[in-house]
């Protein structure tokens, strides 16, 4: 039996990839969770250390795609009609594929790698160079071992000039990636200690990246990076490359590059071909002005009039290095995407927008897409075509060209000409209740559409790092022992970070099973889309009707609670799963070894209950000197646990340990465990917390800043004295916002530029005082209450409480963003 195909054959190039059997290959993907999914799709399934991707074969078969590359034998019968090819290892197949892609492809291209700046300058140099050319950039940050592959794929010859990043993390990689992406011109933007574990030193991690650019024709770098020129100095064949060492300190150097500041504008000289140029930009921190050198010697080199290089440095817009999702008004959800529109960005902002899958109503917002070498017609089949699988609410276009292809998309779609046309509209009927993708080419202004929307709220924001909350729910399933499930607890609005935003992700991560403490809670979730099993904890006689109509599952604690929801299904027709709460030693809620008695004769009574899981809650797991103590209920529950099985006849999963206690108990991890607050970056035991990432920033804003005389009083009951001249800044955070009202009187810091600033007097309701004195800031700026620096733990200790209650107080005016990288 021997029916996979042995080998890939026939790949030509075209935008799309001719296939064996005559089947086009439109898109490549090895993560299941946010691809298109049709029958031009093939996907490559990695065996990784933590996920398999062979195990999603079948579901994706199911919904269409009927390429595979694999890497474990697999059986072909149950894939009727698919392509199966074996390899020895998919991501080597990947990378031979995107190599192949790459020789075909006959416009120039540009490599960028080095510590920091990357996905800016790329960003940036797309931006510039689009002004003249047709220009293809790598997504956002796709730039590893499998990125790299994935970026080329989209390569095609229309494309003037591709401009992928290419990045590392340990020695001997950069070899794969140069054999891949063979840049004819190479940007080295700096070396820094960004990922450094991977390498012994500065000089051998540069050494490394120049790998990239041995059969370079063109190099540009920074000279002030010692290891850098020293790196490309170490590049064989040296003399027959040209190597653009600029500097911004030596002037001796033939690229000495000169900058002046004025105004928050900043000059550069740059002297070139023995001439000096001088450009102007809006911007004047050092990396900034790093980066667009960079950009402004590559298009110096490609011979772009200077002219040009003026009015496309005026369009220069900011780079957004991350997709978000912002509340908005009308209780809409905003992912803004306003300065960028290509096919490869708008398929990454398609998978992100997909993951917002807990909204019902999605609306693209999408402007003419200003590419050149395709036909229109072509090219709003495509897009068309990509928008076609998302299953709309509303698409609306934006511009003449689009209009003018209308025909081509979805019937609920709407038109204009102009962005001032659909602000007109959109005022006259908002949209409401929805996801809106907004993403638009710079020239259409789309910025102006996402401010119409934004929450017109005060500049208090938390903002939550989907990806770490990720990293922190990997770094708890790594203590697993395989195939123990995890319930993530996403009570009181996900520990303050935001329900079924985090909960959605959650759920996008395959976590098992979700707790919430209420029934409404459980409620709002099923209504935005959350489909996993839903625990209950403290489930009322009121929301009975709740928990059967959105098949919440309750935690039952007591017989008296078990007889009330036995009354409330009895006569009803199926089975209803229930969670049996043991009390081993916490004595808040839960069955006591007295009452299983009881209990197991209810329970053969009841046979429409269906027991789910049997759990319990340890009193003390984050403190060692309970260890003793947390053994013991451990050993409690496992005895009542196995007295309630033996009466059942079948095994519902049994659970006992919170976060902390998945850190101190390996052996206690029973069938599942309950991860809370570690999931959002704090380890209660202090154990791990350098492993964990932080989730959540709340940050504010300076409303005004003032001299306040010496033996004058600041704010309510005169408690702040100046006992020197001060200076003071205003703050928009108060107790009403969460911000304790305890952190009065230089209890409480905040921080502005990274320098901390005591709070002065007492905290009001929506503002406090903080004093500036040594900081040397303005109204506006941006304030940071908790994040990195400082710490929740370091506020929890100041007022003498713990990061769970510091989370769960900031308000719910505080508006949130979700973002991930
Ligand atoms: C909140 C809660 C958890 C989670 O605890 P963390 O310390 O946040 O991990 C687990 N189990 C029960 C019963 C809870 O109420």
């Amino acid at each position: 039996m021997k029916p996979y195909f042995s080998s890939l054959k026939k790949i030509s190039l075209g935008t799309e990839l001719q296939f064996i059997e005559d089947t086009l290959i439109s898109d490549v993907f090895i993560d299941s969770r946010n691809a298109l999914l049709h029958k031009s799709s093939i996907f490559f399934a990695i065996k990784g250390a933590r996920n398999n991707g062979h195990q999603f074969i079948a579901s994706l078969y199911h919904d269409g795609v009927r390429n595979f590359v694999v890497e474990e034998e697999i059986d072909p019968k149950y894939l009727p009609g698919a392509n199966i090819f074996l390899a020895k290892s998919s991501i080597s197949t990947l990378q031979s594929f995107a190599a192949l892609k790459r020789q075909l492809y006959h416009g120039k291209l540009v490599a960028i790698t080095g510590s920091n700046g990357k996905t800016i300058t790329k960003e940036w140099l797309g931006q510039l160079m689009s002004s003249f050319y047709s220009v293809y950039k790598s997504p956002r940050s796709f730039n590893s071992q499998v990125g790299v592959p994935l970026s080329l794929w989209p390569l095609s010859d229309y494309q003037d000039y591709a401009i992928i990043e290419a990045g590392i993390s340990k020695m001997g990689e950069m070899e794969h990636l140069q054999k891949i992406i063979q840049p004819e011109i190479g940007i080295f933007t700096n070396i820094g200690t960004a990922h450094d574990e991977g390498f012994p030193n500065l000089e051998e991690k540069a050494l490394q990246k120049a790998i990239l650019f041995k059969e370079s024709s063109t190099i540009i770098y920074s000279k002030d990076y010692p290891e850098v020129a020293h790196a490309l100095h170490n590049i064989p064949d040296l003399s027959s490359k040209n190597l653009i060492g600029w500097s911004f300190e030596d002037n001796t150097s033939s690229y000495f590059v000169e900058t002046e500041e004025k105004n928050s504008l900043t000059a550069i000289r740059i002297p070139f071909n023995d001439k000096l140029f001088i450009f102007e930009v809006p911007f004047t921190d050092y990396a900034s002005l790093e980066n667009i050198t960079n950009c402004l010697f590559f298009l110096l080199n490609e011979g772009i009039p200077v002219k040009l290089i003026h009015n496309a440095l005026m369009e220069l817009k900011p780079v957004a290095m991350r997709m978000e999702v912002k509340q908005a008004i009308h209780q809409n959800y905003l992912v803004d995407d306003s300065y960028n529109n290509d096919l490869v960005g708008l398929d990454t902002a398609i998978q992100f927008f997909r993951q917002q899958k807990q909204f019902a109503n999605k609306v693209i917002i999408l402007s003419d897409l200003l590419e050149t070498g395709l036909s229109d017609s072509l090219l709003y089949q495509q897009v068309a075509k990509k928008i076609e699988t998302e299953k709309l609410s509303l698409f609306i276009g934006v511009g003449p060209a689009i209009s003018r292809q209308k025909n081509l998309f979805q019937t609920n779609s709407l038109f204009f000409n102009t962005t001032e046309e659909l602000l007109l509209y959109l005022n006259e009927r908002p949209i409401k209740e929805s996801v809106i993708l907004i993403k638009g080419a710079r020239s259409f202004h789309f910025e102006k559409i996402v401010k119409s929307l934004e929450q017109k709220i005060h500049g208090t924001v938390l903002e939550v790092n989907l990806n770490a909350i990720t990293h922190n729910l990997n770094f708890y399933r790594s203590k697993l022992k395989p195939r123990v499930k995890t319930m993530a607890m996403v009570k009181a609005f996900s520990y303050g970070n935001g329900s079924h935003e985090v909960a959605n992700w959650l759920q996008f991560q395959k976590v098992d099973y979700l707790a919430v403490a209420y029934s409404d809670e459980g409620v709002a979730l099923r209504q935005h889309g959350i489909h996993l099993p839903i625990m209950v904890m403290n489930p009322t006689v009121s929301s009975f009707d709740l928990l059967t109509k959105y098949q919440l599952e309750p935690e039952i604690y007591s017989l008296e609670l078990f007889q009330e929801y036995a009354s409330f299904v009895r006569g009803k027709k199926g089975a209803f799963k229930v969670h049996l709460k043991l009390d081993t030693g916490m004595h808040r809620l839960g069955f006591e070894s007295g009452d299983l008695n009881e209990l197991i004769s209810r329970l053969r009574d009841n046979p429409q209950f269906k027991v789910a899981s049997i759990f319990s809650h340890l009193a003390g797991s984050d403190e060692a000197i309970h260890n003793g103590f947390s053994a013991k209920q451990a050993f409690s529950f496992k005895k009542m646990a196995e007295e309630l099985i033996e009466a059942l006849n079948y095994r519902p999963l049994l659970h006992l340990l919170n976060s902390p206690g998945i850190s101190r108990f390996p052996d206690f991890q029973f069938d599942m465990v309950r991860l809370g607050v570690g999931l959002y970056g704090v380890d209660a035991t202090q154990l791990h917390q350098d492993r964990l990432q932080s989730v959540s920033v709340l940050k504010t804003v300076i409303s005004q800043v003032k001299f306040v005389k010496q033996g004058d009083t600041i704010g309510y009951s005169r408690k702040g004295v100046a006992e020197k001249h001060m200076r003071i800044a205003t703050i928009a955070i108060g107790y009403a916002d969460g911000y304790d009202r305890k952190f009065s009187n230089g209890i409480g810091k905040v921080h502005i530029q990274g320098k901390p600033a005591p709070v002065v007097g007492n905290v009001c309701m929506d503002m406090c005082m903080v004093d500036v004195t040594d900081i040397d800031c303005t109204a506006g700026e941006e304030v940071i209450v908790f994040g990195q620096n400082p710490t929740l733990f370091e506020l929890a200790d100041a007022i003498n409480t713990i990061p769970y209650e510091i989370l769960t107080n900031v308000s719910d005016r505080v508006k949130r963003v979700f973002y991930s990288e």
